[in-house]
């Protein structure tokens, strides 16, 4: 059921600081919340929790804050453990999003990275059996203006005077706030997936670097003319 919401699939989420009725009803707007089509509510804690841990607020947080909410509505609730998985293809803005709303995150290993520079999120439930794949539309980010490219080209530049970089992220939250409202189909692509988990997060013994001294995990040890090295070790001999 991934074209709309299925009741029966609403306020999972444990976390939720409003009851679940006033959370989707579509009547009752917890303070400050942004409002969405059909009544949806993103809770203003779950912004503010998101901004604090990745530092500012931008489309792509924005678009992490709604690849999270929206597997959480659809699929599960929040990762304790690791009964969620979370597959991303970035390593961009939005994975912070993601870490701090569904518990998925790069320390438990319920967080996997695939290097391939798409703003895509694959979002696994262990206990339903269920998975989604949300890929960001090309204009989900909601394209600059000109106004912005200027600016954003002065900041890159070095050229950007204190004002220029006010008026930036300005421009920035706005962007993001419009993100945050937008129709979901405008932003997103989400179909559903197998459910196919990754290995889970293994603890490996330890060997010791002949190079620093330093403990290595064993599967990310190197053998080098009979030694064993850890990688930067490994790869500084490699060059020389
Ligand atoms: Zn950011
Ligand atoms: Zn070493």
């Amino acid at each position: 059921m991934i074209g709309g919401v299925m009741p029966s699939m609403l306020g999972k989420r444990a976390y939720a600081p409003v009851p679940v009725s006033a959370r989707r009803a579509g009547t009752a707007v917890h303070s400050g919340g942004v409002k969405l089509e059909g009544g949806i509510v993103i809770e203003t804690t779950d912004v503010q929790r998101s901004r604090e841990f990745h530092g500012h607020m931008c489309p792509g947080l924005a678009i992490g804050i709604r690849a999270a909410d929206l597997a959480l509505d659809r699929i599960g609730s929040r990762a304790a453990d690791e009964e969620m998985v979370a597959v991303v293809e970035t390593d961009m803005c939005a994975v912070d999003a993601v870490q701090v709303l569904t518990g998925c995150t790069f320390g438990k290993g319920n967080l996997v990275h695939r290097d391939y520079g798409k703003n895509a999120f694959t979002f696994i439930s262990r206990p339903s059996n269920q998975a989604i794949r949300i890929v960001t539309k090309p204009q989900g980010f909601v394209p600059r203006s000109d106004e912005h490219s200027d600016l954003f080209s002065r900041i890159r530049t070095g050229t950007a005077d204190e004002a220029d970089q006010n008026r930036f992220w300005e421009l920035q939250e706005e962007r993001a706030k419009r993100v945050l409202e937008a129709p979901i189909d405008d932003i997103f692509v989400i179909d559903e997936v197998d459910p196919v988990v990754p290995a889970r997060a293994r603890i490996h013994d330890s060997v010791i670097c002949a190079g620093c001294g330093e403990q290595a995990m064993e599967t990310r040890a190197h053998l080098f003319r009979g030694q064993i090295f850890c990688t930067p070790c490994f790869e500084e001999r490699d060059r020389s």
